[in-house]
């Protein structure tokens, strides 16, 4: 008799469950547009997640990271407007934000432990799923130039250090010395995190609070195909050829037209371990999730809960746009032809 009542409760509970993620999932599809409802273009973009508050920033500084990223807006939109791919509208707007020494790619990149500047970048083509990044490249103007090129023209997917600038160099990327990416204030936070590891025993990688100011670039062009892609200098004081999820193929970048196309930002060693980008596609493709609904459950709830910060800009092929992260802030903004929306704080 006990035996049947567990039974009961175990098979009650169970059509519970169902009925609840299944009614979730019919309200997440009711808010979101259907292919026949699909724009045009949508392009999504971040400068990075942590600890961005109000109380933090000055007028001024507000007002530069907004206009960075309507800029960087606008060069995305103007490609995909006059119906360029969304491949082409992530390159130039990731090209423009690795020019900007606000964020943390590109010139503006922050300090190895030997005070240079080691680059990492990935993209990634929903509608082919070919792929192409580079880790740890010290010459390369912009990385997410050298990323493309390893997809387009070679037959690998990801290529590091010295060997990824003899490329670079050979396919006839732009090139500067090392030196082309120094900024005061990048050097400055390196030298305040070595002065506080002097006082601590092993390796500090970032200061507390922790700021994150890589870039990312998600689209979706009149084709219907996604794309993503991510450029970084890393993390502070990284040392050892350390390289973070964002040259990682399904952690730092993603994009499959048969579910979403997703760009990473924050702590890279939990982005890579929970497979942050791939894992936010495999509920949508074997759950049913819509984009909304995991790449919430993704970043604030499994990669909260083991202790990874960060966030990622998302988007489906129907041009729903999610933006969760678990920090204070992100830098993050995202345009349709009727919408545009460029948001910091939380
Ligand atoms: N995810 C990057 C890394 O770990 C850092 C960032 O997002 O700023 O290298």
């Amino acid at each position: 008799m006990k035996g049947l009542n567990l039974c009961l409760l175990c098979l009650m509970s169970f059509v519970f469950t169902t009925c609840t993620s299944e009614t979730d999932i019919k309200q997440a599809k009711a808010s979101a547009s259907t292919e026949a409802e699909r724009p045009p273009y949508t392009i999504a973009i971040h400068g990075g997640a942590g600890t961005i508050l109000k109380a933090n920033m000055t007028d001024e500084k507000e007002k530069q990271y907004l206009d960075a990223l309507n800029k960087a807006l606008d060069i995305g939109e103007g490609i995909l407007k006059e119906g360029g791919t969304s491949l082409d509208a992530i390159v130039e707007t990731i090209k423009y934000m690795e020019d900007v020494p606000l964020f943390n790619a590109g010139k503006g990149a922050v300090f190895t432990n030997a005070e240079r500047n080691e680059l990492d970048a990935s993209i990634m083509d929903g509608k082919t799923q070919n792929a192409g990044a580079v880790g740890g490249v010290t010459i390369v103007r912009h990385p997410i130039t050298a990323a493309r090129a390893v997809m387009e023209q070679s037959d690998h997917v990801m290529l590091t250090g010295t060997g990824a600038e003899e490329f670079a160099l050979k396919v006839g990327l732009d090139t500067v010395s090392n030196d082309y990416f120094y900024t005061e204030r990048r050097f400055q936070s390196l030298q305040r995190i070595k002065a506080e590891e002097n006082q601590q025993t092993g390796f500090l990688n970032e200061r507390e609070p922790h700021k994150y100011g890589t870039v990312g670039c998600v689209a979706l062009d009149k084709d219907g195909n996604i794309a993503a892609g991510t450029s970084t200098g890393g993390m502070t004081n990284k040392r050892f050829n350390r390289i973070g999820d964002s040259p990682i193929i399904g952690a730092g970048s993603y994009a499959n037209n048969a579910t979403c196309a997703i760009s990473s930002t924050g702590h890279g060693e939990y982005f890579i371990r929970y497979v942050v980008a791939h894992d936010i596609s495999a509920r949508m493709e074997y759950k049913g999730e819509s984009l909304a609904k995991a790449a919430d459950y993704v970043i604030n709830y499994k990669l909260k809960k083991a202790g990874g910060s960060g966030g990622v800009i998302a988007l489906d092929a129907n041009g729903n746009v999610a933006m969760p992260f678990n920090t204070e802030g992100m830098y993050r903004a995202y345009a349709k032809p009727t919408e545009r929306v460029v948001q910091i704080y939380k």
